[in-house]
């Protein structure tokens, strides 16, 4: 079996969106590589099962993308985990707290045709990929929906996204949780993300001595970079082309 990089003492946390699958016109858009699930697969054995999706999703779409299969994963950039036993973790929330803001929302994306509205239950975002004219409206509706709700949320953007997720917890903070417990604890941690969200998982991983991958162009913590497309999943070991990690140039102080 082709032997995977960067070896069997390392704890995997994947990006879905972006990293693993191409960006599609809307997340229901996207389509897997036929050779992910088997790709993923042999991750896990060759980790001792230690591979975590951590992804913006909710969780419950990311068990649908996969066919029900059903990994270890953070959801809702950190927001709920499911840990390798299976069990679930997710700050008490009641959806009541959001009922204003996602009606709100939910009638500016009818209003304004290309928005897409999105709501993951404890999270809402609105996408503009199909209609990038609407970027300043989603911003300004997602920064007043959240104005009213205050510091239980945060407003983060994404690529041709604007989301108001819980405050305090996110991909870093599902990464740490993670690395706390079997089978990840002892391990080296790989993260692999191409977004914004994903810069708080690229500190973690540094500060644990890991190593932080930036999927595509822009500024990150991370300390490599991939191309996008074929790149991650190239190097993760799918198959030829297998790219070189580039490492990232210092910034200039
Ligand atoms: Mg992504």
């Amino acid at each position: 079996m082709r032997r995977s990089i960067p070896g069997p003492g390392c704890a995997y946390f994947l990006d879905l969106d972006g990293t693993l699958v191409d960006l599609a016109v809307t997340p229901g858009a996207v389509r897997l590589r036929a050779d992910l699930p088997a790709l993923l697969t042999h991750l896990q054995r060759a980790s001792g099962g230690a591979l975590a999706i951590i992804s913006g999703r909710a969780i419950a779409d990311l068990d649908r993308l996969f066919g029900g299969r059903r990994y270890p994963a953070a959801g809702q950039h950190g927001y709920e985990r499911r840990d390798a036993r299976g069990r679930r973790t997710a700050r008490a929330l009641s959806r009541h707290a959001l009922a204003g803001a996602r009606q709100g929302l939910a009638f500016l994306a009818r209003m304004h045709p290309g928005l897409e509205f999105e709501d993951k239950g404890a999270s809402l975002a609105l996408h503009y990929r199909r209609a990038p004219r609407h970027a300043a409206l989603a911003r300004r509706a997602v920064q007043a929906v959240h104005g009213a709700l205050g510091s239980r949320f945060v407003v983060t953007t994404g690529k041709c996204v604007v989301e108001l997720t819980p405050a305090g917890r996110n991909k870093g903070s599902a990464i740490a949780a993670f690395m706390r417990e079997r089978p990840f604890a002892g391990r080296t941690p790989i993260f692999v993300g191409d977004d914004r969200t994903d810069e708080h998982g690229f500190r973690v991983v540094n500060r644990l001595g890991g190593c932080s991958v930036k999927v595509g162009r822009g500024p990150t913590a991370a300390r490599w970079r991939l191309p996008g497309g074929e790149g991650v999943i190239g190097w993760l070991g799918a198959g030829p082309p297998r790219p070189r990690l580039v490492r990232r140039r210092p910034r200039a102080r």
